[in-house]
């Protein structure tokens, strides 16, 4: 028989947010619009510590919205992390802007200074400076924010923080998504807390927001009649998925602490293991962990991530490759790409050797413990044909 499925980060209900839904249909505040909206735009603002936000019905949709309250458009270039889920590059499509890839850097995995400062330097030479700089914080780990604001606010470019997996996370004492001009959050379902789909723009600046929340409804100009002078959408978020977002949102610290907590038993049972090491925390962050992501280093371990993941299938877990970067992908195929250093690509060399093991909040230790040995068989199987190899070697040698 097969094993039941261990999923990557699985929703997370804890049974409450079921009151909140009931309220709206008791109230029959079933639309776009309600009581719950404003509540949780108020709620996210204030635990992150930052001036508002406008719920909207996919991270996706957050990002879109501040690219275009920055008025990205044709022509326009817009620079972001290669080492990304497609989610954060899409929407500079979407506004028919030119995509320029920047890699990361060991320390965080995320955008690399060292490159965003030579992408920014060429780009003001060639007189194209970027609308806008998306910076993902990767997995829940904060990017180097410090170093990429003093590199963007040198050429006044604005940051949109993608912190879409980092929500609970923090970087020198602030909330990660809190630190660029505006800061976007996600809620699908796979994310630390979820609406089953959902997302947040927040920012500091009132009046973008407002800007937002008026694009995000349709573009309807305050007459007594429908009228639009500019293109709108149809993206606010559910008052019954923001009643859930209420609920999940008390449960983010509770969520932090477990999947930090998985994170540190993957690390004390396969930390010792020559040719695995665990994604970095930079000092003075603290990194939601959302996903354990490690990097497997097949010289030192005979084993390539792809047979971690076919032993993984077997087993009927479910863990994933890390991001394939962005200016690998056939959709950006011919964007420019700035790597970290001359013939240094950190992103590349994490897609190769990177796997994201499963880490829901809800993971029971015994199946953690599943996790933990189907890894450790696939190196032990690997170690002992090695040793067969060379004892059969030296036997010849002989
Ligand atoms: C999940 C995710 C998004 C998109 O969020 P959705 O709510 O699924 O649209 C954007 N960027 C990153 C890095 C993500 O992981």
């Amino acid at each position: 028989m097969r094993k039941p499925k261990i999923h990557l980060s699985p929703p997370h209900m804890c049974g409450r947010e079921l009151h909140y839904i009931k309220e709206a249909f008791d109230t029959n505040w079933v639309a776009p619009v309600g009581p719950n909206i404003e509540s949780f735009e108020k709620e996210v603002a204030s635990h992150v510590g930052i001036s508002d936000a406008v719920a909207v019905n996919s991270g996706t949709a957050a990002l879109h919205l501040a690219l275009s309250v920055l008025n990205v458009g044709k022509g326009d270039a817009v620079f972001c992390s290669t080492l990304t889920f497609v989610a954060s590059a899409n929407p500079i499509l979407y506004q028919g802007a030119e995509p320029v890839f920047i890699d990361s850097e060991p320390e965080t995995w995320n955008m690399s200074p060292l490159a965003l400062r030579k992408a920014l330097h060429i780009a003001s030479l060639e007189g194209r400076l970027p609308k806008a700089v998306i910076v993902v914080n990767l997995y829940g780990q904060s990017a180097k924010m410090d170093e990429l604001l003093l590199i963007c606010n040198y050429y006044n470019v604005p940051i949109i923080e993608d912190a879409a997996e980092s929500l609970g996370s923090s970087y020198k004492g602030k909330a990660s998504g809190t630190l660029g001009t505006f800061g976007v959050y996600s809620f699908n379902g796979n994310k630390i807390i979820t609406t089953s789909g959902g997302g947040m723009l927040v920012s500091n600046n009132i009046a973008s927001l407002n800007t937002a929340r008026f694009l995000a409804t349709q573009a309807r100009d305050p007459e007594p009649y429908y009228q639009h002078h500019t293109i709108g959408y149809n993206y606010r978020m559910s008052n019954l998925l923001a009643g859930v977002g209420r609920i999940q949102l008390q449960q983010l610290e509770k969520r932090v602490d477990t999947k930090r907590m998985i994170f540190r038993k993957y690390y004390h049972a396969l930390g010792d293991i020559d040719g695995i090491s665990f994604m970095p925390e930079l000092d003075n962050t603290r990194s939601n962990r959302w996903l354990t992501a490690i990097a497997i280093d097949e010289e030192k371990t005979g084993v390539t991530v792809g047979q971690i993941l076919t032993a993984f299938k077997k087993e009927n877990i479910e863990a994933r490759h890390v991001w394939k970067p962005m200016h690998l992908q056939p959709l950006f195929k011919g964007a420019r790409y700035y790597s970290h250093q001359e013939n240094i690509h950190i992103a590349e060399h994490l897609f190769v050797r990177g796997i994201c093991l499963p880490s829901g909040s809800n993971l029971s230790e015994n199946d953690q413990q599943r996790v933990i040995q189907c890894i450790r068989d696939v190196l032990e199987k690997k170690r002992k044909k090695r040793f067969y190899i060379l004892g059969e070697y030296e036997v010849m040698g002989e």
